[in-house]
């Protein structure tokens, strides 16, 4: 049995989940398939009611949900709650915008009275990771409730009970069979269900190598697919920065969620003007980070997600340090029996070291020493990933355009790079293609569909 929650903090295993057999597959495949065709003859008032309900529910259920999250994946307890309130603002979002966005648009042309419509495509499989278990699933949850495409959810092995409770949630509100039924896949089952008629997309979030997996699957048996991958994020310091403010953001980009972001700001580049002084302010503040239950309010370090993610970090600290990166601080155990790691500075890191491309999903920040805005410029685009990024200038201006010369998805300057309903997300690169969120999120899974009439 793969689905299990195991306490990061305590390490116990709190309980095993088994695989779906093929019946319970079949079961959803055909409730989903029943619900897409019930789904086209309804208006999309009766779903954006039942989308507030949802939000309504997630919130009433608050403290519960946040503290399955804390026991299943480490988080703190604050930055739990903060999860489920998000989720509910996502849910509202999509219910109060989306029939407006999924309206017909006229299309001028010769050939006479043309318009795109909107429908459904019918049922979505989404596979999804550990690290924000609830915002992630809701991310595809709820557009593609209020365009129609039922879903099957695929969730991490290390998080089934947050993708049950999520499940629950939706039940009992009162959405209809078959609009989300979670799965205990297999990988082997995830190319099944891909594979199936009945399914047309699937939207994963992911590591690299999950994602190019399931892609290859998705692409096999042409199926529309989105991926939101992983990424080496810069945070790119120039010259006139605002050091208060820069540390101020700087501290927390790296260590929100135990540092495991695919949008963490992992590679530092400072102007050499500001390096010494930023290096040992950013070292202060990773000081006084203070490791402990993570359901306690004044812990402010939380464990990593699990033993496999805390080991993976450790090895990829040592392959660098063996590849000539010094470490400027941290990396130091700590004295408690969870997965804690931490917070650790590294620099002098050449291209020829293995961390100079490799995502690091915990709280190593990578510091780069920079002597111009090209070579700033420069030494961000040199990734295969094409995520986000945060530039931080005095001058906005130079801020956004240094920002629009980042090959990524998403650049935000002056401020932490954070996500709203109403904003894309996604990437270019090996960060994956498509975005989730937003209208282009919610335009993802549809068929625009061309009516000319004469
Ligand atoms: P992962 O190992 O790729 O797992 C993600 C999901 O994919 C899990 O449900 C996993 O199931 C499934 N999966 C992996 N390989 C598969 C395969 N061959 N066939 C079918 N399913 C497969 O990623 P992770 O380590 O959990 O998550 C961390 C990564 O996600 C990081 O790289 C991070 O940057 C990225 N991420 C990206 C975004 C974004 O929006 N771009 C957001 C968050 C995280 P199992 O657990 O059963 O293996």
């Amino acid at each position: 049995m793969a689905y299990k929650t195991i306490n990061p903090f305590t390490n116990e295993v709190i309980k095993t989940f088994p695989n779906s057999t093929e019946k319970q597959i079949e079961d959803a495949l055909t409730t989903g398939n029943d619900l897409y065709h019930k789904w086209q003859k309804e208006p999309f008032s009766a779903r954006a009611k039942k989308l507030h309900e949802i939000a309504d529910l997630l919130l009433q259920n608050k403290e519960t949900l946040a503290k399955t999250l804390v026991t299943e994946m480490g988080k703190l307890i604050e930055e739990a709650r903060g999860e489920v309130e998000l989720c509910a603002l996502i849910a509202d979002y999509f219910a109060d915008h989306s029939a407006e966005l999924l309206k017909p648009t006229p299309i001028t042309t010769k050939a006479g009275e043309a318009r795109i419509e909107k429908h459904s495509i019918g049922i979505l499989l989404m596979v999804e990771p550990w690290n924000f278990p609830y915002y992630q699933i809701m991310r595809v949850f709820a557009p593609n409730y209020m365009v129609g495409n039922p879903m099957i959810l695929k969730h991490s092995s290390n998080t089934p009970s947050s993708a049950e409770a999520f499940e629950k949630i939706v039940h009992e509100a009162g959405a209809p069979e078959g609009s989300l039924t979670n799965l205990f896949l297999t990988h082997d089952q995830v190319d099944q269900v891909i594979a199936d008629p009945r399914i047309q997309g699937v939207a994963l979030t992911g590591s690299e190598r999950g994602g190019s997996s399931v892609a290859q699957t998705a692409g096999k048996y042409l199926k529309k697919s989105s991926m939101e991958l992983g990424g080496n994020d810069v945070f790119i310091v120039l010259d006139d920065a605002d050091l208060e403010q820069v540390i101020k953001v700087a501290a927390r980009a790296r260590t929100y969620n135990a540092g495991q972001v695919c949008t963490s700001s992992k590679r530092f580049i400072v102007a050499a003007n500001l390096y010494d002084k930023f290096l040992e302010r950013l070292g202060q503040a990773y000081k006084n980070f203070k490791p402990g239950n993570p359901l306690d309010e004044s812990t402010t370090l939380a464990p990593m997600s699990s033993a496999k993610a805390k080991n993976k970090l450790e090895k990829q600290v040592k392959e660098a340090l063996d590849h000539g990166a010094t470490l400027y601080q941290g990396n130091n155990p700590i004295d408690l029996p969870g997965q804690f790691f931490e917070p650790t500075i590294l620099t002098d890191i050449t291209q020829d070291n293995p961390a100079y491309y490799e995502e690091m999903f915990g709280s190593v920040a990578q510091v780069y020493r920079v002597h111009s805005e090209e070579e700033a410029i420069n030494l961000a685009n040199d990734s295969h990933y094409g995520l986000g990024g945060i530039v931080f200038s005095k001058d906005k201006e130079r801020g956004k355009k240094v920002a629009s010369q980042i090959e990524t998805g998403m650049v935000f300057v002056n401020t932490f790079l954070y996500t709203l309903p109403e904003l894309p997300f996604g990437g270019v690169k090996n960060s994956g293609y498509g975005r989730e969120m937003s209208p282009i999120g919610l335009n993802a899974f549809v068929n625009e569909k061309l009516i000319v009439a004469v």
